[in-house]
């Protein structure tokens, strides 16, 4: 049996079943149904938030973020991240510049972004990569200086709190993914967070079509809605993440635990930070050594990932040629392990074995 670097939380079948079977009496399928907007309030009441809207999918966030808040020109953003943070802000004709890493956080560099404004930037698109949080405090101060919009790619932070408070507080907006792969998920999906009710009013239209009677359109709008199904799958889900959280950490823990003495990195997390372990990187020494380390694992049938990789200043519509040295070099290092809700602590234990032998060599 193959072990693969993750794999989605299922619940119960008779969990959704039940919902299922309330879609089918009602015969409400998609736009803005019960389920939707139980959804919604759940996630609210379990995050603590204001203002939340489920959308389609984390792309779909990013892409609705960047229109909602009017953004031209260049936005400042981090090359190591999944390849959607920087495609959104092409589609959306705004120029990517890519600001470095800080090789302890992997985070996006404030003092990099600095280095990167001009009189053309309009806003930081910032990911909280592995959800481990950016520096938002110094990220917000730059902000406020140049006058410049924030936007979080929260995909991987669901259910990681920084000072007291959800990560998906922080920024003028930020978005997440609830894809099947990601820690919480609703199969396909994605949700927009907001503290302003003004820009919450905008994205709302903006997610369907424009509408603001069946009849009356204001603004351009698009498809960004998500359906009973999908929403069904996110209440199933939502019961059990107290469970998921808890297993990541303590399969975390055991990772930590068998990898001890290893000369291996791991990203550092700020005070006052409570984490999600959404995944296990590790950085080896040299990207021969990560290789071999791949090698190793997959003749087990193992395969984790390399995540993020390559960086994302490679992409070819990005025409940004400011090297990004400290990205480049994690991203060529870097390895996502297998983590997932029913990972065993004998595959973790296999898995380290298989990585001590291949250190050795
Ligand atoms: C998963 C992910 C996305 C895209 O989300 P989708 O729901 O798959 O569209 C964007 N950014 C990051 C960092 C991600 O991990």
């Amino acid at each position: 049996m193959n072990i693969n670097v993750t794999k989605p939380f299922l619940p119960p079948q008779a969990e959704y079943q039940k919902y299922v079977q309330e879609i089918w009496a009602r015969e409400w399928l998609t736009n803005n149904g019960p389920l939707v907007n139980e959804l919604e309030l759940r996630l609210k009441e379990w995050l603590r938030l204001d203002h939340l809207l489920f959308v389609s999918n984390g792309t779909i966030a990013l892409q609705l973020a960047i229109k909602a808040l009017n953004l031209t020109g260049e936005i400042i953003t981090t090359p190591f991240s999944y390849v959607a943070t920087t495609s959104s802000i092409v589609w959306e004709n705004c120029v990517p510049v890519m600001a470095d890493i800080c090789p302890r956080t992997f985070n996006i560099d404030p003092a990099r972004i600095e280095d990167r404004i001009t009189d053309r930037t309009s806003a930081i698109l910032a990911t909280h990569v592995y959800g481990t949080p950016c520096d938002v405090e110094k990220i917000e101060r730059i902000a406020q200086r140049h006058n410049l919009k924030v936007i979080y790619d929260a995909a991987h932070a669901f259910g990681t709190t920084y000072r007291g408070k959800s990560l998906f507080a922080f920024g003028d907006i930020s978005t997440t993914s609830f894809h099947a792969t990601k820690l919480f998920h609703t199969i396909e999906g994605g949700a927009i967070v907001t503290q302003e009710p003004e820009v919450l009013k905008v994205l709302s239209r903006m997610r369907n079509f424009g509408h603001v009677s069946p009849t009356a359109f204001d603004g351009v709008g698009i498809n960004g809605k998500n359906s009973e199904f999908h929403a069904a799958m996110g209440l199933c889900n939502l019961k059990h993440i107290d469970d998921i959280l808890r297993s990541r950490k303590t399969l975390s823990a055991r990772y930590d635990e068998s990898l001890r003495g290893l000369p291996i990195q791991r990203p550092q997390l700020p005070d006052n930070c409570g984490y999600n372990h959404a995944y296990y990187p590790v950085v080896f020494e040299s990207e021969a050594t990560n290789l071999a380390v791949i090698e190793t694992l997959n003749l087990h049938s193992v395969f984790p990932r390399r995540y993020f990789f390559p960086s994302l200043g490679s992409l070819n519509y990005v025409n940004d040629t400011t090297p990004t040295p400290v990205c480049d070099d994690l991203a060529a290092r870097v390895l996502c392990l297998p983590l997932y809700h029913s990972l065993s602590f004998e595959e973790i234990d296999m898995i380290c074995r298989l990585i001590h032998r291949a250190l050795k060599y």
